[in-house]
């Protein structure tokens, strides 16, 4: 099948390089030029596991190509990917402008029938207007679908190449087959292909990630009155999880989410129920919560250090939002590291990948990075762990405390083991768990 991707940013190079995998004849194509140019040299812009291989596999073989000629991708494939960005619009709604640009382009190009599918997530009704946006441009018939996708960043390609569930919104029969069979080779052990109409496609999206979300915040209220009463968070998310009905997925307290997607899905999903009048509380106190979560750290250094920060050191572990991705979108530990530069202190940050990232689009030269975790503890008032990267779980914990100036260590995902804390002297503090304070301080 002729397939052509557009938008090749974490979701359209996954998608392009997966269907290349199975056989499929893929361009990929994006208005970034650099990035292009880049990839039809074998250079993957972004970190992610097992994604350099599959796509230097599929390259080597021609299924896969990449473009910035987008009107030329349209005209060479039957089927059309649009996996542009849909960021929050001042209105916490989802900007549609890059979807519908490329609904314009599609069908300013299109010489035949296509199959155009929104891969991007994108609000209930989305599909009509890509629909609209099309058929403004030409006669051609065009079968517009949704198919959200539900991949993980850090795990992007096992889970598109081994999907929970592919969801089809689809409007044609026809066209739901022809989608069912472009997804077969990838649900061989039974997982289900679900195929259902359009707007409920579109809303299962936000629904799943909305959900998702509403775990976490609701763990992170529950850590809030483990704290206060002297309990222990994790052993309560052992005793809640452990239920059937529940299960243990998402429910670790922590300092929030981040990324690309939860908070700029939940904040559409918002609008979305305003738009449709119909009560959001629940969702608005899930973003509520998050975002006093996130601040955490800063509530810990204040206390701990006083709100002028001049003169002290504040060591980073981990940047990126969560392990195995250099993602840094609205990631925690963009909050802490302005608000402890607001405060006047210096930040020394590591990350086993998204320290570039870090530099290029956030902090410049206004932090210092460290070329590994220990030698960002050298002289620090304090840590704070922001991203659970499996080589801080189980750190040296005598040579971290001889390396810091200072005792205070702020846990922002529970990593450390508590006793061990105790143990070594510092002064910990983490999420829904007794603080550790020596006797000393
Ligand atoms: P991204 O920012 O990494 O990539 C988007 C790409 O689209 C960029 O490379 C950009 O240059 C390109 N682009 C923008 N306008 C274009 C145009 N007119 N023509 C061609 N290319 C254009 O975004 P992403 O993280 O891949 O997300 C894409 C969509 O997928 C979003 O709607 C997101 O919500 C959704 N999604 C993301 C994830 C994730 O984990 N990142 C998971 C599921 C769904």
């Amino acid at each position: 099948m002729k397939i052509g991707v557009i938008g090749t940013g974490y979701v359209g190079l996954v998608v392009g390089a997966g269907l290349a995998h199975t056989g499929n004849d893929v361009v990929c194509a994006d208005i970034d030029d650099e990035k292009i140019q880049g990839l039809k040299e074998g250079k993957i812009p972004i970190y992610e596991p097992g994604l350099e291989e599959l796509v230097h596999e599929n390259l080597g073989a021609g299924r896969l190509t990449f473009t910035t000629d987008v009107p030329a991708a349209v005209r060479r494939s039957r089927i059309l990917f649009i996996a542009v960005g849909t960021p929050p619009g001042e209105d916490g709604s989802a900007d549609l402008q890059h979807v519908l640009a490329v609904a314009r382009e599609i069908g300013r190009a299109m010489d035949g029938e296509r199959i155009v599918i929104t891969k991007s997530t994108v609000p209930v009704g989305t599909a009509r207007k890509v629909r609209e946006a099309i058929q403004a441009e030409t006669d051609h018939r065009v079968h517009v679908c949704s198919n959200p996708e539900f991949l993980k960043e850090g795990a992007a390609v096992d889970d598109f190449m081994k999907p929970d569930r592919v969801v089809l919104g689809v409007d044609n029969e026809a066209v739901g087959r022809e989608l069912q069979s472009l997804y077969e080779p990838f649900v061989r052990t039974g997982n289900q292909i679900l195929l259902m109409d359009i707007a409920s496609a579109e809303i299962t999206k936000y629904a799943a990630n909305a959900m998702l979300a509403t775990r976490i915040s609701f763990m992170n209220m529950i850590a809030g009155l483990c704290q206060a009463a002297g309990a222990d968070a994790d052993q309560v998310r052992l005793g809640v999880g452990s239920d059937d009905r529940i299960g243990p997925s998402f429910l670790f307290p922590g300092i929030g989410y981040g990324g690309s997607c939860f908070p700029k899905d939940v904040k559409a999903m918002v609008r979305t129920l305003r738009d449709t009048g119909i009560d959001a509380g629940i969702l608005e106190a899930v973003e509520a919560m998050n975002e006093s979560q996130k601040r955490f750290p800063l509530r810990i250094l204040d206390q701990a250090l006083g709100t002028d920060l001049s003169g002290r050191r504040i060591a980073i572990w981990g940047l990126s939002f969560k392990p195995n991705t250099d993602d840094m979108r609205e990631a925690p530990s963009l909050v802490t590291v302005e608000g402890v530069l607001e405060r006047g202190g210096e930040v020394v940050a590591h990350d086993p990948v998204a320290m570039e990232e870090a530099r290029r689009l956030h902090f410049g030269d206004r932090i210092e990075y460290a070329e590994n975790n220990y030698q960002a503890l050298e002289g620090a008032d304090a840590l704070v762990l922001h991203t659970e990267w499996h080589p801080y779980r189980r750190p040296d914990f005598q040579r971290m405390r001889q390396l810091m100036r200072g005792d205070l260590v702020v846990d922002g995902r529970n990593i450390f083991p508590v006793q061990k804390m105790v143990e070594v002297g510092f002064r910990y503090h983490s999420i829904g768990r007794p603080p550790v304070i020596p006797a000393e301080s």
